[in-house]
């Protein structure tokens, strides 16, 4: 992608609740199966967090001190204004850098949390190199998209391979944490509203106004075409595939 397709897609998106598809009970839910004392002064890094819908919910559910990344300010400033709306700021900081160069210590986190964001960088990839931030015995909690039926139409697997080709069954993603010395490993499937209601039933009812916005913009009609694309494709097979979450423990 350009660096003026993405600054469109930043402008698409800042405003809107989350930039990918979630809700807060699911982040209390992906919470509570860490088993993590919420009334203990954990750490948690919070890895491509938009506007920080979840690290809000984390906030407010736990006693924790939150670094909040995104590689995008304008995203950052959005969870900065929510924060200090709610007092939440001394415990919420943020951090403009990319999930591949995180300047953390060796196991410096209880958690390390991301929802919707680690495909930027490759579930793989993203779950080996952010293992060395967690402490022992620690979590990691992190959606990802994956297939939820064995089989799926070849229109799909054409479509979702070609956007993110590391896409795979729930199975194997947990195979993958295995392999990277993860242990206690619970996975639940994001349900439906948190995609429809919560995301693209959102970011939809800012098309028209994003289109006026930038009028003559051939690449703002080119994202909005690429997000409705998307779209259509969740309508048609939203049975055979969502964000799997995973919450895991570094042994
Ligand atoms: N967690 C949020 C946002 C998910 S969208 C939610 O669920 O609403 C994915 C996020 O990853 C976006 O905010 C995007 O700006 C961020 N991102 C993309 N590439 C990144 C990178 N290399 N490093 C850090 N953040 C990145």
């Amino acid at each position: 992608m350009t660096d003026n397709m993405m600054e469109l897609m930043v402008k698409l998106h800042k405003d809107e609740e989350r930039q990918g598809p979630g809700c807060a009970e699911v982040t209390r839910k992906a919470f509570k199966l860490t088993g993590l004392d919420k009334d203990k002064d954990l750490k948690i890094a919070d890895i491509g967090c938009g506007t920080g819908a979840q690290t809000i919910v984390l906030a407010e559910k736990t006693n924790s001190l939150i670094v909040a990344i995104d590689l995008f300010p304008e995203f950052l400033s959005k969870l900065e204004e929510k924060a200090a709306t709610l007092n939440l700021s001394n415990r919420i900081t943020t951090k403009v850098c990319s999930m591949d160069s995180l300047p953390f210590a060796e196991n410096e986190f209880d958690l390390i949390w991301s929802e919707g964001a680690i495909y930027n960088i490759g579930f793989e990839k993203g779950i080996h190199e952010w293992k060395r931030f967690i402490k022992p015995n620690g979590y990691l909690a992190v959606s990802e998209i994956s297939w939820i039926t064995n089989t799926r139409p070849k229109e799909l697997e054409d479509y979702w391979l070609a956007e993110y080709s590391e896409i795979d069954t729930m199975p194997n993603k947990i195979k993958v944490l295995e392999k990277e010395g993860f242990s206690n490993i619970e996975a639940f499937i994001l349900p439906q509203h948190c995609w429809i209601d919560n995301y693209y039933t959102p970011i939809q009812k800012r098309f028209p106004e994003f289109l006026d916005e930038y009028q003559g913009s051939d690449i703002a009609k080119e994202i909005v075409d690429y997000e409705k694309e998307e779209i259509r494709m969740y309508e048609k097979y939203k049975e055979f595939y969502s964000y799997g979450f995973y919450i895991a423990r570094k042994i």
